[in-house]
């Protein structure tokens, strides 16, 4: 089965972050020809008019919580909590697939092929995933027993979750930790032994307040990244979300010990963490940075298209400077170095042999016009929304066509996590 993509601008992000106009050949899954291609494609899709993109990947996420998304608005870190995890605990498991459904749904339609969450009931997420057949990487959380609501210990909940799960081709599992607020020295270690011993990959938060820092601070007399490196947490198989409270000696620790930061400006600049995460510095270290969205209740959507734009406006706004985290690097953050970031080189651009994880985006519209070869690139960080993608392709599967999932029943899709919301909303 092959298909032909025709005739659009082609975002190439290889090494030299080519952009011309031309075709994509997908065979079995990969890209099997870039450039001018004169044969046809078992199918062929018409890009005239649309930039042909790698698909985004979002690389911090809790999608299950698309169900609370406009619940708990205005409102810092540990209000939000607060008010979420009230109706977290009637959460049953029918409504965590119900609510990742709608997530991977709503991910699928701007144009993003993969994404990394961190949850209990990993396994209903997968389940959603499946179904969508978005690519996603999941990993069930693991906290100190006695902050937790799950049943059995979550060390033994995740090692089940992820021998259950490896090797399929499109959901790979992680082991998740919660943050140094919920997680002592041993379940560091033990979540750290057990990925080794699994193969797996791992996912937390890490300083994402100043109210944690601080704590942890007067806690344990260090900063959680100088903490978690002395118990000899950190590893290249760690991937951070937020570290927005980070000194430059913690950035230098993250750089030399090769773990991976996964920046959510949106949920930051909501939840009003305070300050901004150093990014530039992490860049100027060489720390593989990539971009997430975080949870539904603290975005509130699941667009980067929307989140790369804010993502530069922030940083420009907060240095004073226009030149810095320019189009080009802000799309790097969503494409090839998330691929880095997941240790997934298949990933993240549109060259021959890699997997076709794709979308088309469509510029014919008033507020995208006028795009040419020289513009396309600051139009995607800039002008694009979620709504102009036209088609998203998994693995070489159309899982979009004409801007709607073809995969699973969209209307079904959110009416069943309508009809979730307001059950739990009335039972809680
Ligand atoms: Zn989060």
């Amino acid at each position: 089965m092959s298909l032909l993509l025709r005739g659009g601008l082609v975002v190439t992000q290889d090494a030299e972050r080519r952009i011309f106009k031309g075709d994509v050949l997908i065979e079995d899954g990969r890209i099997a020809a870039v450039g001018k291609i004169d044969e046809g494609g078992d199918e062929v899709i018409d890009c005239t008019g649309c930039a042909v993109i790698p698909g985004l990947i979002n690389t911090h996420n809790h999608v299950a919580n698309t169900l609370m998304r406009g619940l708990a608005d205005d409102l810092p870190l540990e209000k939000m909590l607060e008010k979420t995890f009230a109706i977290d605990a009637h959460m049953t498991r029918r409504d965590v697939q119900s609510g990742a459904l709608l997530g991977c749904v709503e991910m699928l339609k701007n144009g993003i092929t993969s994404f990394v969450d961190l949850f209990y009931w990993e396994d209903e997420v997968a389940r959603a995933a499946r179904e969508s057949g978005i690519r996603a990487f999941l990993a069930w959380v693991i906290l100190d027993q006695e902050y937790t609501t799950q049943k059995g210990s979550p060390l033994k909940n995740a090692e089940t979750f992820i021998r259950k799960v490896k090797g399929e081709d499109r959901v790979t599992p992680m082991a998740g930790v919660q943050g140094v607020y919920v997680c002592s020295e041993e379940t560091y270690l033990a979540t750290k032994d057990m990925s080794e011993r699994e193969g797996v990959a791992m996912h937390t938060h890490l300083s994402e307040t100043r109210e944690e820092v601080h704590n942890h601070q007067r806690k344990h007399g260090l900063r959680p990244v100088e903490w978690l490196d002395k118990i000899g947490f950190l590893s290249n198989k760690l991937l951070a979300a937020h570290c927005v409270w980070v000194t430059l000696n913690e950035i230098r620790t993250l750089s030399s010990r090769g773990v991976k930061v996964s920046h959510c400006p949106v949920s930051n600049m909501k939840l009003a963490s305070g300050g901004y995460a150093p990014v530039p510095e992490m860049l100027d270290e060489k720390v593989a940075v990539s971009l997430g969205t975080d949870s539904p209740v603290s975005n509130n959507g699941l667009d980067l298209f929307s989140d790369m734009k804010v993502c530069s406006l922030m940083h420009k706004a907060s240095r004073w400077d226009a030149s810095v985290m320019p189009a080009q690097k802000i799309f790097d953050l969503c494409t090839v170095d998330a691929a880095r970031c997941l240790g997934r080189d298949d990933l993240g651009s549109v060259e021959v042999g890699k997997t076709a994880d794709l979308a088309v985006v469509d510029f014919r519209e008033p507020h995208t016009t006028p795009f040419y070869l020289e513009n396309v690139l600051s139009q995607l960080v800039y002008s694009v929304r979620g709504s102009d993608v036209k088609v998203t392709i998994v693995g070489g599967d159309v899982l979009v066509r004409n801007g709607k999932v073809t995969s699973v029943n969209e209307n079904d899709a959110v009416a069943r996590a309508q009809t979730a919301t307001i059950e739990l909303l009335e039972g809680s």
